[in-house]
């Protein structure tokens, strides 16, 4: 095949524009659309150049200096390796706000935020301070969000893994809520006392066997103590359910994200613990159930 004339040139002489150009051909071959390719190219070159998008274009056709040229093709190299373009930049938006995000911890995603919008509704039927539990928190964006949005709340974040909650505190400290959240190493509820008001998590719940199907950036980049749910998926739920039962306060709510096709699922195992009943679930933008809504109910005789 005859190379372009981009790649005969020497790359240290390449203008902004061309390096991206670049860039997203290699991106492209590495198996990313077009589309995440361009997207992924630019963003990559502008945030090493401390460049804004429309800056970027009144500045496209300069040359780029020898040792930003150097730092981006060390970093399209690594996306070329498919690992996530935010892990890359170490950050990642949520609710608005940025989050610091590691190879520890499961990158933020769009659809969590509807716990967020459920559990802010839910507090406001509170009359008194309440007190909130993210279990397996992660990079921490629910608890800090949450706390952030919900002055008067207080919260407990718990994880499994050490350094997880190392980065959900820098994430604290970075927002200013390190005061309103205690950060606790337990799996899900385990070490946490009863009297829990509302209750969100946003468990592993991937099947083992889907794994070959993900992403290599999630197969590859993102912890699997994060991303899977034993077999079925359902191990996560199974423990948090039964973890919940004993530890929410009457009237108490539970607001869990699921994974695609697992609704009917969370029903039938949220029917298997007699005092808490699924009040509803709710669809994330492309209108797959993706929350489910539970309370404790303890009948009176
Ligand atoms: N609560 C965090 C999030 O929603 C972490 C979730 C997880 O590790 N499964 O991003």
């Amino acid at each position: 095949m005859k190379p372009t004339v981009v790649h005969e040139l020497p790359t240290t002489s390449l203008t902004f524009q061309a390096h991206i150009i670049q860039a997203r051909e290699r991106l492209m071959s590495a198996g990313l659309s077009k589309t995440e390719a361009t997207l992924d190219a630019e963003l990559l070159l502008r945030k090493l150049a401390n460049l804004d998008k429309g800056t970027l274009l009144v500045r496209r056709h300069e040359t780029a200096g020898p040792d930003l040229a150097t730092a981006y093709r060390k970093i399209i190299r690594r996306r070329e390796l498919r690992e996530p373009v935010h892990l890359i930049l170490g950050v990642r938006e949520f609710w608005g706000r940025d989050f610091k995000v590691s190879p520890h911890v499961l990158v933020p995603r769009p659809e969590t935020e509807l716990i967020i919008e459920t559990t802010m509704t839910t507090s406001r039927t509170f009359s008194s301070p309440i007190h909130i539990v993210d279990a397996g928190t992660g990079s921490g964006c629910l608890a800090i969000t949450l706390a952030l949005e919900l002055p008067s709340v207080k919260f407990i974040a718990t994880d499994i893994s050490s350094a997880a909650l190392t980065v959900a505190r820098q994430n604290a400290h970075r927002h200013n809520v390190s005061d309103r959240i205690q950060f606790m190493q337990t799996n899900f509820l385990e070490n946490c006392t009863s009297g829990i008001d509302i209750i969100v998590s946003n468990p592993p719940y991937i099947q083992k066997s889907d794994m070959d199907i993900l992403p290599p950036e999630v197969r590859n980049y993102e912890p699997s103590a994060a991303l899977f749910g034993g077999h079925d998926g359902l191990d996560c739920f199974r423990v948090l359910f039964a973890q919940a039962e004993t530890r929410l306060r009457n009237g108490g709510w539970i607001i869990v994200e699921f994974g695609l096709g697992q609704e009917h699922d969370i029903r039938r195992l949220a029917s298997k613990h007699k005092n808490l009943s699924l009040m509803g679930t709710k669809r994330d933008l492309q209108s797959i159930p993706r929350i489910a809504v539970l309370r404790k109910t303890v009948e009176v005789n």
